[in-house]
């Protein structure tokens, strides 16, 4: 129930359990600055929720009373930013504090399109999407304002919904996959009557600009917590609709076999530490399997394979592309590293050594480790080439030798299901 009274409840930040220690003290100062001038400031959002769970937060929001042109007159280091919703952001060295105006919710339409409607300490809190991202935090009184229960369900570990759960999706639909990513990285439960929306209203997300679904993507998938993001979006059918063409041969269930589970944990492991990750290597793997299912019933049709794989990795691609947008910079590294795949199996001669050199073999190699973990390449080839990266010059020309009269197997593939129903 969200049975809310006009009346916040502030409550002392230590009792909560907020540590003010992770705090950022360029945060801090552009409070005390703001509140020097005589406005009212706060951390808001998901910095003052990480900080009372406990976590690092990732950065930190400031919102004011102060207008946008106030905010520039008490910083010199302020600069505004934004057509449409004005906000500033005070620059320290390389540390950027986003200091927003408080704002009233759009009268229609979803979040990204609001203009300026500047509003209430009050109608900002209610215009914000989960109980738990709308506590205000002042860091100089250590107190906390709470206008929608978010301690209490904090303390619960409850996400809820502001507001009618059906209207604040219809309204924004991304706020679906917002759920689902906060319940899946903060392990909170998203409430009874919010889940149940899930699978009947995932379908608003096609009405989504494609951009924005790029970058929620990202954040799904590349924050660490990508193999439970991804079942939890299957476990909604949410993924199904997503990556249609995916899920139509995954079937709707996450499989931890799967090329895709396993690239997950995968990434999951490289993001705790500390080693990049591309989103040309993510959606390699998110949308392999399509292609592979395509382009395998191509050549088992009689198509000539270089032509199918080609065919089945634009067409995939192409489809993809009317839901989630996929910038040209990284759909292009996406397409080698599929189009590589083909080149481990041709060792002979100077082809490894020519391979090796190729910009984009660690990458490929990497997918190929995956493939094989999936078994649907060989073990052998791969670790054939793991050992050869390895291996010291003589070593290598030894390797290859060694493959001569030796004819290169063929891989073998796994066997598909199709999901039934897709
Ligand atoms: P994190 O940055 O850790 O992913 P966050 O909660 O800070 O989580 P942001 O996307 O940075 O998420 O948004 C900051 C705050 O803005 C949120 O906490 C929420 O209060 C509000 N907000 C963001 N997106 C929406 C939305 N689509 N609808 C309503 N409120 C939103
Ligand atoms: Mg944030």
């Amino acid at each position: 129930m969200t049975d809310i009274s006009k009346a916040p409840t502030i409550v002392d930040a230590a009792s909560c359990g907020l540590a003010p220690g992770g705090i950022s003290s360029h945060a801090r100062q552009v409070i005390e600055r703001l509140k020097d001038a005589g406005y009212t400031a706060y951390l808001v959002g998901g910095c003052v929720r990480d900080l009372i769970l406990g976590k690092e937060p990732k950065d930190f929001d400031v919102v004011t009373q102060a207008r946008p042109e106030e905010i520039r007159q008490v910083f010199r280091n302020a600069r505004l930013i934004g057509r449409r919703f004005r906000l500033a952001h005070v620059h320290f060295g390389r540390e950027i504090v986003e200091v927003a105006t408080y704002r009233a919710a759009p009268s229609d339409g979803p979040e990204d399109d609001g203009g300026n409607v500047f509003g209430t300490l009050e109608e900002d809190a209610f215009r914000r999407d989960f109980t738990v991202n709308a506590l205000y935090y002042d860091p100089d009184e250590g107190l906390i304002t709470d206008y929608v229960n978010g301690l209490s369900d904090l303390a619960q570990a409850q996400l809820r919904v502001i507001g009618d759960p059906e209207a604040r999706f219809r309204e924004d639909p991304v706020r679906m996959l917002r759920a689902v990513r906060f319940a899946a990285k903060l392990r909170l439960r998203l409430t009874e009557d919010g889940r149940r929306l899930l699978p009947a209203l995932g379908p608003l997300l096609q009405d989504v600009a494609p951009a924005r679904l790029f970058e929620e993507v990202l954040k799904l998938f590349h924050t660490g917590n990508a193999l439970a993001t991804y079942e939890a979006l299957c476990e909604h059918r949410l993924f199904e609709v997503l990556f249609p063409g995916v899920a139509a041969v995954l079937g709707p269930h996450a499989d931890p076999d799967s090329l895709l589970a396993r690239a997950l944990a995968n990434s999951d492991l490289r993001i705790a530490e500390d080693k990049p990750v591309t989103p040309a290597f993510l959606f390699a793997a998110l949308l392999w399997e399509a292609v592979q299912e395509e382009a395998v019933h191509s050549i088992a049709e009689g198509a000539p394979p270089a032509e199918a794989w080609m065919q089945a990795a634009e067409h995939v691609l192409r489809e993809q592309l009317r839901i989630v947008t996929i910038p040209k910079r990284f759909s292009v590294p996406m397409r080698e590293i599929w189009s590589l795949q083909s080149r481990f199996e041709r060792r002979a001669g100077r082809h490894a050594f020519r391979f090796l050199e190729s910009k984009r073999f660690r990458a490929a190699y990497d997918f190929l480790g995956l493939r094989a973990a999936a078994g649907e390449a060989q073990e052998s080839l791969f670790d054939w080439w793991t050992r050869f990266q390895e291996a010291a010059a003589s070593e290598r020309e030894a390797m290859v030798a060694a493959l001569d009269g030796q004819a290169e197997k063929r891989p073998r593939r796994r066997r598909r299901r199709r999901a039934a129903g897709g």
